[in-house]
């Protein structure tokens, strides 16, 4: 019990660091850190899953993965909250390739029950350059045939180019969808986008929350719409809250939507049941 509420203790000025914009590696990052990763071993993580629908034909495309930690006195913690902790303490690397395994695992059993959607997981920036680390994820989803996507963001191609793309480039030829995340939203370059194999690109939900409200947003989001299928991509928004902000994004021809006018994030079961009603709708 005391160790829990150490750990609570940690976590609780761990926010108040993370809200202040400290960088991680404090002491107290370093404690809760530990308490990570026990919750590894211990099985305390989970996947949720949100659905991306067609906008017009409104049938689920895939799903996204989205980490929680179940903890035994918090109760479940947001990855905003531990996601940066484990950026700082070495942690990243052991808690994706967890994600991965554990997204094939879910995409195998929704297969075995009729759905068989691909998986989107996020993968941290601070790996997408790490060659040692990407040989490990192609071992891994070599050995299966499960269907799955990378969601990752431009700020972490920017880190380093040449390997960033080079590994992208490797899960891509294994049958991985390569999506660019949180698009708009950091430090962007149509250079890079250019050279990026990827399928799907992502509108951050900063410009969709207010897209029906805003002057700007919905000639950004048309722009960057018409700019994603020139260079035949697919596009995402994700954040989507309203049915104004669905109807102005199927006129503009988004291809697909994402937001919690749809679903939030559930845990797989609740997914399964949202399957289920999506195919006698
Ligand atoms: P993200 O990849 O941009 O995920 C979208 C976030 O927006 C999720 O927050 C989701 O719950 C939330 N969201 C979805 N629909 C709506 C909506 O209509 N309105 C609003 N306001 N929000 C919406 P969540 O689950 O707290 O995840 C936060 C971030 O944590 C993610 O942002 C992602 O960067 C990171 N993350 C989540 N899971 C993982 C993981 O397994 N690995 C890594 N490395 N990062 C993860
Ligand atoms: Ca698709
Ligand atoms: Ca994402
Ligand atoms: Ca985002």
């Amino acid at each position: 019990v005391r160790l829990a509420e150490q750990a609570e203790a940690a976590l609780d000025r761990a926010r108040g660091a993370n809200a202040a914009g400290d960088p991680p590696g404090t002491p107290d990052a370093i404690a809760l850190g530990a308490e990570l990763a026990r919750a590894i071993d211990e099985n305390e993580l989970v996947l949720f899953y949100q659905p991306k629908v067609h906008a017009r034909r409104q049938e689920i495309d895939s799903a996204e993965a989205l980490i929680r930690w179940q903890h035994p006195v918090r109760g479940l913690i947001p990855p905003g909250d531990f996601i940066p902790v484990a950026e700082a303490g070495d942690l990243i690397d052991r808690l994706t390739l967890w994600t991965i395994e554990r997204a094939i695992a879910d995409q195998l059993a929704l297969r075995a029950m009729g759905h068989d959607l691909r998986i989107f997981v996020n993968i941290s920036g601070r790996l997408l350059g790490d060659t040692l680390f990407a040989a490990r994820v192609c071992d891994i989803v070599g050995a299966t045939d499960a269907k799955l996507g990378f969601e990752v963001t431009e700020t972490s191609v920017i880190r380093d180019p040449a390997s960033a793309i080079a590994n992208l480039q490797r899960f891509a030829d294994i049958g991985v969808c390569i999506a660019i995340d949180d698009y708009g939203a950091g430090l962007s370059s149509l250079a890079y986008l250019k050279q990026l194999p990827a399928r799907e690109l992502k509108i951050d939900k900063l410009f969709i929350t207010q897209l029906t409200s805003s002057n700007r947003d919905p000639l950004i989001v048309r722009s960057t719409i018409d700019l994603a299928h020139a260079l035949d991509m697919e596009v995402v928004a994700e954040g989507v809250e309203t049915h104004a902000a669905l109807a102005l994004l199927t006129v503009m021809g988004c291809d697909m939507v994402q937001g919690f006018l749809i679903s939030r994030p559930v845990p797989r079961d609740a997914l399964v049941a949202f399957l289920r009603e999506d195919g006698n709708r």
